[in-house]
């Protein structure tokens, strides 16, 4: 918040007169639909910037710039930033804040207007995500953009707390669920600290969390990842019941879901909550294979 510097100093972030006096020229109200909390300290985008642990020659993609009060700390850190912005307005506005503030490097800024959960083409190939990211669809942002571009090797993301334990979750906790399996389908997550409300304009009620992931092999099988996750969404989506009942519908009836199970070596009376993501692929092979 204290970031006083001149926008011509190399390493100026925005600040909390500046991210407010950029509202203004624009009229923009921050929407909570579009999840547009922004970061008005300094020191909370070099910690993020710094946690992502981003190489000079990557290219970054970041999603939902608004109004680059980090794509100012990517672009110091990184070769290029590839930026997708929902909203037209902010998305307009963001060449002229980088020329501004960052004027050597704004010929390495790409930003392009679009739903970060229907991208699908970038010009550039990015090898890390890093981004503040709309709080209502982080998840299913953060999966898209793993599975559409395998070029992406790590990232680190800020969400909501809740969401950042739950993606970061192991097998057995009580926060384990679709998020915490489907990530590890990608990488492994991991849990890089806690942001407080009073960093953000406006403050959101409840705090973030970040995530920082590496992504690995994904687990070698010859079930597809659509049908791996039709069996953990079918896992979850009866919580309580053991993994038996909670799969009758997806293999056709308890008896079959069972016989599934046993050739996937996974006890018909566990929960989906202690499997991880090899055991799951293990039971959507074992729906593939001739019964014995
Ligand atoms: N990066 C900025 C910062 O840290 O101050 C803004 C972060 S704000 C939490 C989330 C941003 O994501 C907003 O600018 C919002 O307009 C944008 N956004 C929301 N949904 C989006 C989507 N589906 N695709 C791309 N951007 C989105």
């Amino acid at each position: 918040m204290k970031d006083k510097a001149s926008p011509s100093a190399a390493t100026a972030l925005l600040g909390a007169s500046e991210i407010r006096r950029l509202a203004e020229e624009l009229g923009i109200r921050p929407t909570k639909t579009l999840g547009q909390n922004f970061v008005i300290d300094g020191n909370t985008i070099r910690r993020i910037v710094a946690a992502a642990a981003v190489d000079p020659a990557e290219t970054v993609l970041e999603v939902g710039p608004g109004l680059g009060s980090l794509t100012l700390g990517l672009l110091d850190a990184a070769q290029r930033v590839v930026a997708v912005e929902i909203d037209p307005v902010l998305a307009a506005r963001l060449p002229q804040t980088i020329a501004q503030w960052r004027p050597e490097r704004a010929a390495f800024c790409d930003v392009l207007q679009g739903d970060a959960m229907r991208v699908t083409e970038l010009p550039a190939e990015p090898t890390a995500l890093v981004a503040n990211l709309p709080y209502n669809v982080a998840v299913p942002v953060v999966l898209h953009l793993l599975a559409h571009f395998p070029s992406l090797r790590h990232g680190l993301v800020m969400v909501q707390d809740e969401v950042a334990d739950r993606l970061a979750a192991p097998p057995g906790s009580k926060v384990y669920g679709v998020p915490s399996v489907k990530a590890q389908w990608y990488g492994k997550m991991r849990k890089a600290g806690v942001i407080g409300m009073n960093v953000f304009w406006p403050a959101p009620k409840i705090a973030s969390g970040l995530v920082a992931f590496e992504r690995h092999e994904q687990p070698k099988t010859p079930a597809s990842r659509e049908e791996v996750f039709a069996v953990i969404d079918a896992a979850f989506s009866q919580r309580r019941k053991t993994l038996r009942a909670a799969l009758a519908g997806w293999a056709g009836s308890g008896a079959l879901a069972g016989e599934a199970l046993a050739r996937a070596g996974v006890d018909p009376s566990a929960r989906g909550e202690v499997l991880d993501i090899h055991a799951f692929a293990r039971i959507a092979e074992a729906k593939q294979l001739p019964q014995a």
